[in-house]
């Protein structure tokens, strides 16, 4: 039942969450619209690739080079890896509109080593050394390079851009207040991202412990590959570790981070979707790519050269994410209603990315957005979308076992009911085996015993009268002297037959003992007995009994009496039989009571 619960209220879950997430953005405007916007440097650049890496500032200052400077026509400049050293150059009179104001200049993103060079009017400069290879230098632990201009006869500003890494120069320019409401609202921002990544991991996790599925737990992992790639991309680790770790990492960290990514999707996609079970071939072909990721994950760590494990990470993931599309659409197909929502969030993330190979490209214009923005919501939605897979997938597993447990009940249930009429047959005929002679298959004395006790209270009840007759089979002592004991058993059911198929309905015959036999006859007055005794003693009598030919039976009839007990109207019948045995046989006698032999015939 709790399990239940937990599933059932997976979409609301996510929806309160997204409903918070909602409400904050709406918060934000107002909270922002103090904010003077911050200035985007890039169209103010001017760019001069030096592919000899040896140009000084000196050389620049020299004005030897300044008719190699190009107007960038970009907001957003963006080198991906290059050997050259990127020289900006930046004119203050354009970009700070009041020179005693102190201002900073932000450069996001991981690179290996960016000077900024403030000239002055007088030809004379200061340096601010920034980047991994100088992260030290910087007092302000922020996720982004960060330059400080507050001098007024500042003239012009020159940043080189040097390194392994990608060379990029997202840069922006705010006036001290501006930047301290930017980092409020990026704090506010990562906040709430990294808070519902993690309330993801976390309730996860608790589904794990409560379902123990295995699938969960690759989401857990798969969750926080997730966070540790998007706090990378988003240089949270130069923020909030870069005392802790070496600076090698920091140069390696996005092909790090994305290979392990990598790696946890692989596996819990071939966990969700039972690839083995269902496309066995994708199995086959995602556990190429598992082991390709783990070598990848190995060289991003020991190969120097990053353009090599960045590019090759990249092209790869590509490949990996069409694999893991496909693999989702082929299990659809087999009619795994499970794949629908991991269709859902693996259609929204490859969205994605095709915008992002667009803006590469150059088929759409570059943005940051498209790199940072447009990912990481697509990743919400696809791990909200997977989340939600997985409890899908658990629900449509229940339902499927819930299914089978009733086909198997009703199966049981089936059988539970053959058994009973089984079982009914079988005490139906025990007890008939016990109510029954063996030898003549008609009642024996115990159920004759029965049927007199039932005569007895239905004539007491009704007041109703009831006979009984008592039979004997004339010296058979000597048939079976004569002719052997199985002629007597034969002669025993003939009798038996002959009685059996001339009484009434109502009547019962039964074997009363050895060659004595009882009828019980209800509702029958003693002249009624009478002639049903003279009847069956003819029948008797006319017989053609087997090997003996002739045979015949002595009667004695009675009939129930005010205070009879079952022995006085028994031992009453008996002594009406001895009497008929002592007139010579063959003839029926009655008593009326214990004084009286009223009749014979
Ligand atoms: P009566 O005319 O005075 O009744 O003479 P009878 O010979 O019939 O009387 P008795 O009671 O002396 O003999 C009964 C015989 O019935 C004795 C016994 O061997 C035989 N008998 C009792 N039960 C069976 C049975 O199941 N099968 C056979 N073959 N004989 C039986
Ligand atoms: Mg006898
Ligand atoms: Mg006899």
């Amino acid at each position: 039942m709790m399990k239940n619960k937990i599933i059932k209220t997976n979409p609301l879950f996510y929806f309160f969450i997204v409903l918070i997430f909602t409400f904050t953005q709406f918060s934000l405007p107002c909270h922002a619209a103090e904010l003077s916007e911050p200035n985007i440097l890039g169209k103010h650049y001017e760019i001069f690739r030096d592919s000899s890496k040896k140009i000084t500032i000196e050389d620049l200052l020299s004005g030897t080079y300044d008719n190699s400077f190009v107007t960038s026509k970009e907001n957003y400049l963006f080198f991906w890896h290059t050997k050259d050293t990127i020289w900006l150059r930046l004119d203050t009179d354009e970009i700070l509109k009041d020179k005693q104001e102190s201002y900073w200049l932000e450069v996001t993103d991981k690179l290996d080593s960016i000077d900024m060079y403030l000239v002055k009017e007088d030809g004379t400069y200061s340096v601010q050394k920034r980047g991994i290879s100088n992260i030290d230098d910087q007092n302000i632990h922020y996720r982004s390079n960060l330059f400080q201009i507050q001098d007024p006869s500042v003239q012009e500003i020159y940043i080189k851009l040097d390194g392994e890494l990608p060379l990029n120069s997202i840069s922006y320019l705010f006036t001290t207040d501006s930047f301290i409401n930017k980092i409020i609202e990026y704090k506010y921002l990562t906040g709430i991202f990294y808070g519902f990544l993690s309330a993801l991991l976390i309730y996860n996790l608790f589904l794990f412990f409560s379902l123990k599925d295995k699938a969960y737990f690759y989401y857990v992992l798969y969750m926080f590959s997730f966070i540790l790639y998007q706090a990378t991309l988003n240089s949270l680790d130069i923020e909030l570790v870069r005392e802790l770790l070496p600076k090698w990492y920091f140069i390696k960290s996005s092909a790090i981070s994305g290979n392990i990514l990598l790696l946890f999707m692989i596996l819990f996609c071939k966990e969700f979707l039972e690839l083995k079970k269902y496309v066995p071939r994708f199995h086959n072909f995602g556990n190429v790519l598992l082991w390709i990721t783990i070598l990848s994950l190995i060289a991003s760590f020991i190969i120097p050269d990053v353009m090599i494990t960045n590019n090759f990470t990249t092209i790869f993931a590509v490949v990996v994410f069409i694999f893991l599309w496909l693999s989702g659409i082929f299990v659809l197909l087999k009619g795994q209603k499970m794949a629908r929502f991991y269709m859902v969030g693996w259609t929204v993330l490859l969205g994605s990315i095709i915008v992002q190979a667009l803006a590469f490209l150059s088929l759409i214009p570059f943005h940051p957005v498209i790199f940072e923005e447009v990912p990481a919501i697509a990743a919400i939605f696809e791990s909200i979308f997977l989340s939600l897979a997985l409890g899908d997938k658990i629900n449509i597993i229940k339902k499927e076992h819930q299914e089978m447990q009733q086909t198997l009940n009703e199966t049981l249930e089936h059988k539970v009911k053959e058994r009973t009429h089984e079982l009914e047959r079988a005490k139906i005929e025990l007890e008939k085996l016990a109510n029954t002679d063996r030898l003549t298959q008609i009642p024996n004395r115990v159920r004759l015993d029965d049927v007199l006790e039932e005569a007895f209270e239905h004539a007491q009840y009704h007041e109703a009268p009831f006979s009984i007759i008592l039979l004997d089979i004339d010296y058979f002592k000597e048939v079976n002297d004569e002719f052997g004991h199985q002629v007597g058993d034969l002669v025993l059911t003939n009798v038996a037959e002959i009685l059996q198929n001339t009484i009434r309905e109502q009547d019962t015959v039964g074997r009363w003992g050895g060659e004595e036999f009882l009828v019980i006859c209800p509702q029958t007055t003693l002249d009624d007995a009478l002639k049903l005794s003279e009847k069956l003693r003819q029948q008797l009598e006319n017989h053609q009994f087997p090997v003996v030919q002739r045979n015949t039976s002595s009667f004695g009839v009675t009939s129930y009496l005010d205070g009879d007990t079952r022995n006085t109207l028994l031992s009453r019948c008996d002594k009406a039989l001895y009497q008929a045995k002592e007139r010579g046989r063959n003839c029926v006698e009655i008593l009326i009571d214990d004084a009286n032999v009223s009749s014979s015939l």
